[in-house]
């Protein structure tokens, strides 16, 4: 049994294939689903997938980083709100990107904190979205570690260090796509880390594993990550699956 820790089912992606994907997934022993938010436009959907897959679905809710725009504000307000309405597994996708939008760094730092301490408050993991922003990332984390402070380090991307340090904040390292392509880097270090400390994710529909790269990724192509790290420690699939489903166990308590 795999876990997808991170994966967009409701994107506008899988609108003409949604069922297909979904049975392609299951065909390839992934039964756990876990559903990163990006903001209000996405809620409706992801209510409706949930409640069509109601076995597999796990829901986060969160403002991603991308979408921290002027209206941040009511966009925190309605996070707040589902929070008020119902469970969710975590607080998610959260973070900074400086990738695609430099100038709303000061926001997006208040928006992360702001949602940390959400997060804390419900005693529930983050996870982080980090693009090209690992110092401003941890800037933020330093000044609110504590002991609630836990969660995932989304579509890990570092150096070793960089692994260290997230680790050091209670963060496990969610691994997808990258680790297959010639140039991810990460796979040159991946077995220094113990499996305890590793979750698997797609980030479907983005970040396709070769030799799917550059095209739609969907949950099902989970199973080539598996493969990639089972390679990299040199163990069984089965065990990678076990042990990192166990690990997502852990963190979203469920
Ligand atoms: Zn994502």
């Amino acid at each position: 049994m795999l876990t997808d820790t991170h994966t967009h089912l409701y994107s506008e992606a899988f609108a003409d294939d949604r069922s297909e994907m979904m049975q392609r997934a299951f065909d390839a022993g992934i039964e756990r689903f876990f559903i990163p938010a990006i903001d209000s436009g996405y809620t409706e959907a992801m209510y409706e997938l949930e409640s069509k897959y109601s076995d597999h679905i796990y829901l986060m809710m969160g403002l991603h980083p991308t979408s921290v725009k002027e209206n941040y504000k009511d966009e925190l307000a309605h996070v707040v709100a589902q929070f008020q309405r119902r469970n969710f597994y975590a607080v998610g996708e959260i973070g900074i990107d400086l990738y695609w939008d430099k100038s709303t760094l000061e926001i997006q730092k208040i928006v992360f904190k702001k949602q940390i301490q959400l997060a804390k408050k419900h005693k529930l993991p983050i996870v982080i979205h980090c693009r090209e922003a690992f110092d401003e990332i941890f800037e933020v984390l330093e000044t609110e570690q504590d002991d609630d402070l836990f969660g995932i380090f989304h579509c890990f991307t570092g150096t070793l260090d960089q692994a260290l340090r997230a680790m050091g904040f209670n963060m496990k390292l969610g691994i997808g796509g990258v680790v297959t392509f010639k140039n991810g880097k990460i796979d040159r270090f991946l077995n220094q880390i113990d499996l305890a400390h590793i979750v698997l994710e797609t980030d479907s529909p983005y970040l396709s594993p070769v030799p799917f790269r550059g095209k739609r990724n969907e949950s099902s192509y989970l199973s080539l990550v598996c493969e990639k790290v089972a390679a990299i420690y040199g163990i069984s699939k089965e065990e990678v699956a076990r042990v990192t489903t166990e690990n997502s166990k852990e963190i979203f308590g469920v």
